[in-house]
């Protein structure tokens, strides 16, 4: 379906979320679902549900050609193959998983890594830990002053002692977008991997991995319209291939016996366990319905409403605006005067849902000089009805606190 076709079908009903009149700004969190995607979801875990990989019978056949053929729709959305797209249970797990398996085999003390100021949580602290065990050192990446990361900065840092650079491919405060091959240009230039966060990329642009030139493309499924419980790590084949397994259980063996056990191939040897089928089935069809949209559409419609908004409250001179310009779908912002969970609890009550927090990214907090931001963050279903609606909630905040 097309965009402007979308927008003029009542949304409300192809999104049952957004029902109720409920303005969401909160999609940079969490998607709300298509209802191409429930229905989906909904037959493979009633009508269609069996085990995959395992059973003898044509139901468990039928629903390993189902799970498989997710796998394939993943890896033709992101320019990858798919014996290179491992499930996982979110985009938290894959870097976890690059860190455990490929970094624990590969990374030892006096060896270092990039990461930026302006990274998620999770592409932080895996790192640490893995800092803890082998006494990899850790180096960030200043910001240039419209948020992005500061490349040039990253060039005079990196050293031939850097074996990876993980970077988020667009903030998730700030809406800054990586010039992703120049980061895999510098990162290879001195040998080293470079991993990408595409968890706010992945909804808002068209992502291949190969012009990309990463090595590593990690993202979570419920931000792409599908289902929580499952995302996805891609990695290179020779990568993959050369990296020791994670957990252990079943699927991710070859031959199991006391005296030593043999692996499966990438992705099983990383999937231990029973998979998230139904998730699975379900990010296969938000997959299907992004791409018959289009990507082109999705971010020229949410560029076009972040430069609304932009302009709106660039004009408030209570209003600090963090970010670039040209951020992918997402502004963050602060009113003087009154901390972001207090707007975003008035906002609720006029049924208006933005996220007022650190966005799990407490050193950029700390680099910005707040201890939270308000953000906005816009979807495919966003219109301007929602950003009126946000500017009026200001209006009225701004009232109450005088
Ligand atoms: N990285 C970025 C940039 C994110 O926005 C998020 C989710 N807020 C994550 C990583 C973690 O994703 P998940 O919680 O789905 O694993």
């Amino acid at each position: 379906m097309s965009m402007a076709a979308l927008l003029e079908t009542n949304r409300k009903v192809l999104f049952p979320g957004l029902a109720g009149g409920w303005h969401y700004l909160d999609t940079a969190a969490t998607a709300q679902k298509p209802q191409a995607v429930i229905d989906a979801t909904v037959a493979a875990m009633g009508r269609d549900y069996a085990t995959v990989h395992r059973g003898v019978y044509a139901r468990s056949a039928e629903m390993t050609l189902a799970f498989e053929a997710a796998r394939r729709k993943v890896a033709g959305f992101i320019g990858g193959r798919e014996e290179e797209v491992v499930f996982t249970r979110g985009a938290t797990e894959a870097i976890n998983l690059v860190a455990q398996t490929w970094g624990q085999a590969n990374l030892k003390a006096g060896d270092r890594i990039l990461l930026s100021l302006l990274e998620h949580h999770s592409n932080i602290v895996p790192w640490q830990l893995l800092a803890e065990r082998t006494g990899v050192a850790i180096d960030v990446c200043p910001l240039t002053s419209d948020g992005r990361i500061d490349l040039d900065a990253a060039e005079a840092m990196l050293t031939p002692a850097h074996r990876l650079v993980a970077l988020a491919h667009v903030s998730n405060v700030l809406g800054s977008t990586l010039d992703a091959s120049r980061a895999a240009r510098l990162a290879h230039g001195v040998g080293a991997k470079l991993l990408l966060d595409g968890c706010q990329a992945v909804p808002r642009l068209a992502i291949d991995v190969a012009a990309l030139d990463c090595d590593f493309y990690a993202f979570s499924a419920h931000k792409l319209y599908g289902p929580t419980g499952i995302g996805v790590l891609w990695a290179r084949a020779e990568i993959l291939a050369d990296m020791p397994p994670w957990q252990g259980g079943g699927a991710m063996i070859d031959r199991v016996s006391f005296a030593g056990t043999t692996f499966a191939p990438p992705p099983p040897r990383f999937e231990a366990g029973t998979p998230a089928i139904v998730e699975a089935i379900g990010l296969g069809a938000a997959v299907d319905y992004v791409a018959g949209i289009g990507l082109g559409a999705i971010h020229a419609h949410e560029t076009a409403l972040v430069r609304t908004l932009r302009d709106e409250l660039r004009r408030m001179n209570d209003i600090t605006l963090f970010g670039p310009e040209d951020s992918a779908g997402i502004v963050s912002f602060a009113l003087e005067g009154v901390h972001p969970h207090d707007l975003g609890t008035i906002l609720d009550e006029e049924g208006v849902a933005i996220r007022a927090g650190h966005h799990c990214a407490q050193p950029l907090m700390e680099h910005l000089g707040v201890p939270a931001t308000a953000r906005a963050s816009f979807g495919l279903y966003s219109d301007e009805d929602d950003v009126t609606a946000l500017l009026r909630g200001i209006d009225r905040t701004r009232r109450i606190f005088g």
